[in-house]
């Protein structure tokens, strides 16, 4: 998508050599404008998939996956990253290595709110090494339910995560591909 590659190019910067910062317009102040393009793009791709439910990881996949829901008309069920007392019931629930804070987190979602008859679409905002989305994928696997892929706002394809996931059948479509950072320069791989 090359109006978000050119926005990561202008307000994204490089720390320590492989974290993306795009606290300016996904992470922290959120574009709505460049949120509603995104989700347009992910139903483009979607559209024929059939989804009747995005799930995605707390905190900065909500806002993602709540616009891209508007096009698609589904729910969103988001995996909590703690057992508060809120989350009652039975849960389905995974171990993820966090890769932006370096340890491992315990991940939830109710059983209630996935089932058997769902076809799921994952979004995230980033793909790395794959440890977020191989958690929600083991989870809707757990459930019975048909993934029909993910869809990941900004993949850094020199983490390896994505192909990973794509060498198990799974569908995962990036709307940027970082394939490199060179002396501080991003570089894109052409889509
Ligand atoms: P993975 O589990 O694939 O290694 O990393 C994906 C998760 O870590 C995403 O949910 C995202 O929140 C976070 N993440 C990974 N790399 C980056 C990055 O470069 N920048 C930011 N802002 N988050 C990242």
């Amino acid at each position: 998508m090359k109006s978000l590659e050119e926005r990561i190019i202008k307000d994204g910067e490089i720390k320590d050599g492989s974290v993306l910062k795009v606290d300016g317009f996904l992470n922290h102040r959120i574009d709505i404008g460049l949120l509603q393009d995104i989700g347009t793009e992910f139903y483009r791709l979607f559209k024929d998939s059939g989804v009747t439910k995005i799930i995605t990881i707390e905190a900065s996949g909500i806002g993602i996956a709540c616009i891209a829901a508007q096009y698609f008309n589904v729910p969103v069920v988001f995996a909590k990253k703690s057992r508060t007392s809120n989350l009652t019931g039975e849960v389905y629930s995974g171990q993820i290595y966090s890769f932006t804070h370096q340890c491992f987190t315990d991940i939830y979602i109710k059983k209630d709110y996935l089932s058997r008859d769902d076809r799921i679409l994952i979004i995230d905002d980033f793909l790395a090494r794959g440890g977020a989305l191989d958690g929600l994928i083991r989870i809707v696997d757990d459930s019975g339910a048909h993934l029909v892929g993910a869809g990941i706002v900004i993949e850094k394809a020199f983490q390896g995560g994505g192909d990973i996931i794509r060498s198990r059948g799974i569908r995962v479509e990036s709307l940027a591909i970082v394939e490199s950072v060179e002396n501080g320069r991003i570089v894109f791989r052409d889509q």
